[in-house]
């Protein structure tokens, strides 16, 4: 069954309309009509089964809720993925592979070897990136939407990072060797939400490594070779996942 998140405002009683970017990729791409049923998602954690309803020709797309249901895949940790702003392509790879795996919220940041270093985005591209979230978040089965937040500096996203969670991992390729394994960091925790960070193609520099230490983080390794930065940032909310028994 298709499945679309729409405004919960879209909602109301057993009755929904559909927005028109919706109720286009339902009736003219997916050709479904009068009778077909479709999932609804008004990110609250709900499915909706609904029914597809025959309006008149140019109004809008309605359908009748037949059933309710929760949602059982999302996870419950919440985690925050912080990574270093980069290309286009590899953002959209990391905010649609993230989201597929179980990420909860996005945070690109500027820091000293960032290959972007201006956190401004046009419209267009904040648009199109909420909706490679939406549209990873349809197809895998998410009860919720990831969040998207506005890049940051990077000192910002740690001081941040260190009010609102109690764990928070910055991965480092420097820390192989000494014993900084994830499995040691996340032992005996029993965290709803964390944050983890992924550096820029360059990697963090030791005083951002430093900053991080002081703020409270904890650095770990994530194996003994290199990884590319969107490699690392989605293995790491993957392993992590694993290791909290979020995966099975
Ligand atoms: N500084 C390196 C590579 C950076 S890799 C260089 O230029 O050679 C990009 C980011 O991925 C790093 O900042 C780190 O957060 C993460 N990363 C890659 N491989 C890693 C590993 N083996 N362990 C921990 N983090 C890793």
């Amino acid at each position: 069954m298709h499945r679309f998140f729409i405004p919960p405002n879209y909602l109301n009683g057993l009755q929904v309309t559909f927005p028109g970017d919706v109720s286009y990729q339902i009736t003219h791409v997916l050709r479904l009509g009068n009778g077909d049923q479709v999932g609804v998602l008004d990110n609250s954690g709900l499915l909706y089964h609904v029914r597809l309803q025959g309006g008149a020709p140019g109004s809008s797309l309605t359908g009748e809720i037949i059933e309710k249901k929760a949602v059982s895949s999302e996870p419950d940790v919440h985690l925050t993925l912080y990574f270093g702003l980069t290309s286009r392509e590899k953002v959209e790879w990391i905010l649609q592979k993230g989201t597929e795996i179980g990420v909860s919220a996005f945070c690109p940041f500027i820091s000293a070897r960032t290959l972007v270093q201006s956190p401004e985005l046009t419209p267009k591209r904040q648009a199109r990136w909420v909706r490679i979230i939406r549209e990873a978040a349809e197809q895998s089965g998410r009860g919720r939407l990831p969040a998207l937040n506005p890049a940051t500096s990077l000192l910002e996203a740690l001081s941040e990072a260190a009010r609102s969670f109690r764990l928070n991992l910055m991965a480092w390729e420097e820390s192989a060797n000494n014993s900084a394994s994830l499995e040691s960091a996340l032992k005996g925790q029993s965290v709803d939400a964390l944050s983890l960070f992924v550096g820029p193609e360059g990697g963090f520099s030791e005083e951002e490594v430093n900053q991080a230490v002081a703020a409270g983080f904890q650095v770990v390794s994530l194996g003994a070779r290199i990884l590319r930065m969107e490699t690392a940032a989605i293995i790491f909310p993957a392993l992590v996942l694993y290791q909290l028994g979020q995966l099975s």
